[in-house]
């Protein structure tokens, strides 16, 4: 027998309590031999956890799933999900299995979930596994992408199981245990919808609307306003990954969360030259995910949560139509507004400007950069620092470029000073550093194939920190050689 299992979270679980039949309670599969590769100390502190328990010998069997946790309630999660476009009635977690909630330092209800804690009623035709590679990667991109300050699920631990997962050759196996606002999806709702009917989805809606969107509790209209505040935080959200360049890379209905949080980082990636057809994922031989798809296909996602809300809506399926169809008409509109602002932050504007000309500008920008083929991060950075006074990394990229004078000439003109906050927020919407795919893929191999952490763990440090310039670490701000990014592929469901 185990040893007890030690108080590491005050859970309390209103998934489980609350929408009993919206999944199964599983147990995980043990693992031979854990060992802790990463913990999050930080983020342990914030969910009330002690990491030093956490890092005990104790705790680790327990993020191995080899024995509970007290107070938790593994679950596996029904859902659905449109992937690529095509409806797939029955996904749900099949590797994953949700732990239970916990109230954060911040009065925030987070979920705590592992991946690749084995097989569940979900599987299909999946071993339940995660290898070492994706859970360091998702580990590495969704701590980047929080430290830019971008609505994410977090990472917690990675533990390798000990056990090995066959992929296309042999990889260690791991466990993630993965921190989210909630694990609500899309595709949850479609789950339902499909195979239950209105009682079941506005139990569902209802949950959500309690947990996530507490102001429409009082609404007349709850569950058109849901799809609202849904599309509102989603547009945001786009605008954000379009800022730093975020390409998700399987912006599936099952991987959209109705908490406005990025989730699942399998084949996503970084842009580094500027082009919107940049596409990584190689299952994703459209293009359908590019980067500059991404609005669209977002607006395309709430479509399918919109039709699985109509019979809420208005019992007039006519008048639900019409009233969700208005609501994502206007879609488009919300993320040009939120990327306008996005755009006015990394160009260093004040909001004094004419919107159409201020859009124009960031438009002109973006042209030069992809004519020239110049690094996105790097060209927004390099104009940080001209509005801060050192104007030499923007001559360096532009040397001669063709229109750069002129367009720099109408930048100057648009915003000649800039107080300190504004100039700080330029800073925060250019990150010097960015998780690029070369070092991602340098850290991950050499913790794979040589068990060697210490790239992984100094990327990660770097990452952590991403508005600061520091010599020391100038070598990760640099794009990968062309040749790399020519060929680079990341993969989905690893
Ligand atoms: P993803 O592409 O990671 O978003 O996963 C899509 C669906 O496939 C979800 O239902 C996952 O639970 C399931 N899945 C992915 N990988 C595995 C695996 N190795 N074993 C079982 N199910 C998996
Ligand atoms: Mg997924």
């Amino acid at each position: 027998m185990p040893p007890p299992a030690p108080r590491l979270f005050a859970f309390d679980n209103t998934y489980v309590r609350d929408l009993e039949n919206f999944y199964v309670r599983w147990k995980p599969t043990p693992a031979s031999k854990p060992s802790l590769i990463r913990l999050n100390t930080s983020l342990a502190c914030e969910l009330g956890a002690d990491p030093a328990l956490l890092a005990s010998p104790e705790g680790i069997e327990a993020l191995a799933g080899n024995y509970p946790m007290e107070g938790a309630e593994p679950i596996a999660q029904a859902y659905a999900g449109h992937q690529f476009g095509g409806f797939s009635p029955q996904l749900g977690d099949g590797r994953a299995l949700l732990l239970g909630e916990v109230i954060d330092a911040n009065g925030r209800r987070q979920d705590i979930a592992f991946k690749g804690s084995g097989r569940t009623p979900f599987s299909r035709n999946g071993d339940g596994k995660c290898a070492l590679g994706p859970a360091l990667r998702e580990y590495l991109v969704s701590e980047a992408m929080h430290a830019l300050g971008i609505p994410t699920t977090r990472s917690l631990a990675v533990v390798a199981t000990g056990d090995m997962v066959r992929r296309e050759r042999a990889l260690p196996g791991a466990v993630l245990t993965r921190v989210a606002a909630s694990h609500v999806r899309i595709g949850t709702f479609e789950y339902f919808a499909a195979h239950q009917g209105p009682e079941q989805v506005k139990r569902l809606a209802d949950y959500v609307i309690a947990r996530h969107y507490p102001e429409l509790v009082a609404s007349t209209q709850p569950y058109l306003d849901l799809l609202a505040g849904v599309a509102e935080r989603q547009a945001l959200l786009i605008a954000r990954w379009l800022g730093v360049g975020f390409i998700h890379g399987v912006m599936n209905t099952d991987n959209m969360t109705l908490s406005g949080e990025t989730i699942d980082y399998g084949p996503c990636a970084f842009m580094e030259a500027y082009d919107p057809a940049t596409v990584f994922s190689s299952i994703d031989r459209h293009g359908r995910y590019a980067y500059g798809n991404q609005a669209d296909i977002a607006q395309w996602n709430l479509a399918r949560l919109a039709e699985s809300l109509l019979a809420l809506i208005d019992t007039d399926s006519d008048q639900a139509v019409a009233r969700a169809t208005a609501l994502l008409t206007a879609f488009p509109e919300r993320v040009a507004v939120h990327w306008l602002a996005v755009m006015r932050s990394k160009l260093g504007f004040d909001e004094s400007g004419q919107a159409s000309e201020d859009s124009q500008l960031a438009e002109d920008f973006l042209s030069l950069l992809q004519a020239g083929k110049l690094d996105f991060t790097n060209a927004f950075r390099a104009l940080y620092d001209a509005a801060a006074g050192n104007p030499l990394p923007l001559q360096a990229l532009f040397g001669n470029e063709a229109g750069f004078g002129a367009w720099h000439a109408r930048w100057l003109a648009r915003q000649p000073n800039r107080a300190d906050a504004l100039l700080t927020a330029m800073r925060r919407a250019n990150p010097w550093v960015i998780a690029r795919n070369h070092r991602v893929e340098e850290a991950l191999a050499e913790a794979v194939d040589r068990m060697n952490l210490a790239p992984f763990e100094r990327l990660l440090a770097v990452l952590q920190n991403p508005f600061e310039s520091r010599a020391d670490d100038i070598a990760y701000t640099e794009p990968a050689p062309a040749e790399v990014t020519a060929c680079y592929q990341t993969f989905c469901g690893t």
